[in-house]
């Protein structure tokens, strides 16, 4: 039996439990290819799986975005083919150095798109365009609150705001990530770890509050997120960085204003080939047309993954980081 270097997670726990282990090599069967795995994107979701937060079936192998060289497919697979580079998430497994991996999350990456910058880019340039094209469809004339916007998300997220015209305010903690921020395009940033964002945004509006709030913050902002919005304004809870949000009651919407509020996951917003190869393309032609920056903060040997994600829940980051499976 061949075998392979992989992360398998198993018990839930701190980042102890990310062991390098060797275990079997996958292979390809009618809906599934086997990747050789160059990069793998380290994202908060991983944390999540890791503590149990989010509960995976033991044994697992973590990493839920990867990109890499196909190297067989199964026999039924169409679309695919061995060499074809590609990238893929929202499955787990790609904390590794072969991942067997659904055709139907697969993208085939452009020749002019690196593969580490493809695994840079998928998951949370996928989750900042759903984030402007769907959840609430952002246009000229909208002004938007982001908050965390030096991380991995919040970096595109800014820019993609930017190039729809909105006009963006942007929190973060510190003023290195807040040069990172207005070099990104955001019209304003706030200091949310020393200022009042609540008060700062509506100095900033003129006491009209925004159109909508990115929040993916969760618990140390979500309340006052609410109090930034417009009447009938959207509140877009998408994560829960500093811990979960509190149970509400939803009279607290009508209190502030008539709010909506979503809680969405990306895997709703890639429902079918269309939609993921819709989201993908726009995704990587700005990339390759010099419209979007993919700042990639850090690299990692797959027995560094539990530094990679210490690195993440520590907010010393700014942008992606990434694990060479390759590398042990
Ligand atoms: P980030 O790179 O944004 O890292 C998290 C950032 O959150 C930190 O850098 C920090 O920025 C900020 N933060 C604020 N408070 C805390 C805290 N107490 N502990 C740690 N960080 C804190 O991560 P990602 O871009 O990978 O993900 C951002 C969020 O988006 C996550 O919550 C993730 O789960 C969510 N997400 C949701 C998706 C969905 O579809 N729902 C898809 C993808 C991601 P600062 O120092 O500036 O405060």
């Amino acid at each position: 039996m061949s075998t392979m270097n992989a992360i398998e997670i198993h018990e839930f726990g701190g980042a102890n439990v990310l062991a390098v282990r060797e275990i079997p090599k996958p292979s390809a069967d009618s809906s599934h290819v086997l990747v050789k795995v160059e990069a793998a994107g380290v994202n908060f979701i991983d944390v999540y799986q890791r503590t149990g937060l989010y509960k995976n079936p033991l044994p697992f192998v973590p990493g839920m975005e990867g990109a890499g060289t196909v190297e067989a497919i199964g026999e039924s697979v169409e679309g695919f083919a061995p060499g074809d580079r590609v990238a893929w998430c929202m499955t787990t497994g790609a904390y590794a150095e072969y991942a067997k991996v659904p055709t139907r999350v697969l993208v085939k990456v452009p020749d002019a798109i690196s593969l580490d910058i493809a695994a840079a880019a998928l998951l949370q340039g996928l989750t900042a365009h759903y984030l402007v094209r769907s959840s609430f469809e952002l246009k000229a004339g909208h002004t938007a609150l982001i908050h965390a916007a030096a991380g991995g998300v919040g970096l595109l997220l800014v820019q993609m705001a930017k190039a729809l015209g909105a006009f963006v305010i942007a929190t973060t903690s510190t003023e290195e990530k807040a040069a990172l921020v207005r070099e990104a395009g955001a019209d304003h940033t706030i200091l949310y770890s020393s200022q009042d964002f609540l008060e700062a945004t509506r100095t900033l509006t003129g006491g009209t509050g925004v159109d909508v709030v990115y929040d993916s913050v969760g618990a140390s902002t979500f309340t006052r997120s609410l109090r930034c919005l417009k009447p009938r304004g959207m509140m877009v809870t998408f994560g829960q960085s500093s811990g979960p949000i509190e149970p509400f009651s939803p009279l607290r919407l009508a209190e502030y204003g008539s709010l909506f509020l979503t809680r969405p996951n990306l895997a709703h917003y890639l429902r079918d080939r269309q939609e993921t190869d819709w989201r993908a393309g726009e995704l990587f032609a700005s990339i390759e047309q010099g419209k979007l920056h993919v700042r990639v903060d850090s690299t990692y040997a797959l027995s560094e993954a539990g530094k990679a994600q210490t690195a993440l829940e520590s907010r010393g980051t700014a942008g992606k980081l990434l694990i060479h499976p390759g590398r042990i």
